[in-house]
């Protein structure tokens, strides 16, 4: 890119600012807790289409899915909740690059702990306040705004530049696996998560497991005789915490086990013999 390109295109990205940012608000505003994800993708995939991308968007066919290696057992489907693929087609003989990110959010709980309505978007001393700000509205319109500001500068990469909005990112993510099978490829890929503007050459991976625990189950009469499953488990539990444990030590920043349910079957003993933790 020669320097009066380059100029060109930063004083687009300038100028595109405060548009940018009513881009963020815009979509902040636009509840996407996972599985709510309707109607933000429809919102962007209309505007995407409206900036002159081509738009394909599409919904998951979950019983194709299951049939996938990558498939973590969800509780609910696809129907609904499309993912979206927009192309800036290239002009021919480059490598391609795909820009991806997800629109769902986490839930926003009872209210407490916000100060704010989540979906407000307020701007307070220079930051955008919001469910979905940081992770991953923000990501997503940088993509969809750098695109926007390579086409206002009339500037065409040699590659196909795609961007990629996936929903489910948060339980499962079977979104950006379901780009995958739909055929997607790049050569290079930048998903835009949180990471306080560094470049991260590598991301935090997840193994989802479960875990049975199997005690001695045991009545009142004889409660010295049984061995509790939920016992057993809190050990795992404490080991998991320790920071002296395998797993742990060798990285203690980077490596936890977090569970997301414990189940103490036959709960009818006075000590329940087995515990099955998932996470
Ligand atoms: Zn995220």
């Amino acid at each position: 890119m020669s320097a009066s390109v380059r100029q060109k295109l930063l004083q687009e990205i300038d100028e595109s600012r405060e548009k940018a940012i009513t881009f963020l608000q815009q979509m902040i505003a636009i509840p996407s807790v996972t599985g709510d994800e309707a109607k933000i993708q429809k919102f962007l995939a209309d505007y995407m289409a409206k900036i002159g991308l081509t738009v394909d968007m599409w919904e998951t066919d979950w019983e194709e899915l299951k049939k996938h290696p990558a498939y973590r057992p969800v509780a609910r489907g696809y129907e609904g909740r499309p993912n979206i693929v927009a192309t800036f087609k290239g002009s021919g003989g480059g490598r391609s690059l795909l820009l991806n990110g997800h629109t769902d959010v986490i839930p926003v709980g009872g209210g407490e702990g916000w100060s704010d309505d989540p979906w407000s978007a307020t701007i307070k001393d220079g930051r955008i306040y919001g469910r979905g700000s940081a992770d991953m509205k923000s990501g997503v319109a940088s993509h969809i705004m750098a695109v926007e500001c390579l086409m206002a500068a009339g500037l065409k990469p040699k590659g196909d530049v795609y961007i990629n909005v996936v929903v489910d990112e948060e339980v499962s993510g079977h979104g950006t696996l379901d780009t995958v099978i739909r055929g997607y490829k790049a050569d290079a890929g930048i998903s835009g998560e949180t990471s306080d503007l560094a470049v991260q050459p590598a991301c935090i991976g997840r193994i989802w497991f479960e875990i049975e625990i199997h005690g001695k189950p045991a009545g009142i009469q004889k409660r010295y005789e049984g061995i509790s499953g939920i016992e057993l488990g809190n050990k795992i539990g404490r080991a998991s915490c320790d920071g002296n444990a395998p797993l742990v030590s060798k990285c203690p920043r980077y490596a936890s086990l977090h569970y997301r349910q414990l189940l103490g079957r036959q709960l009818s003993e006075r000590v329940p013999g087995q515990l099955s933790p998932e996470g």
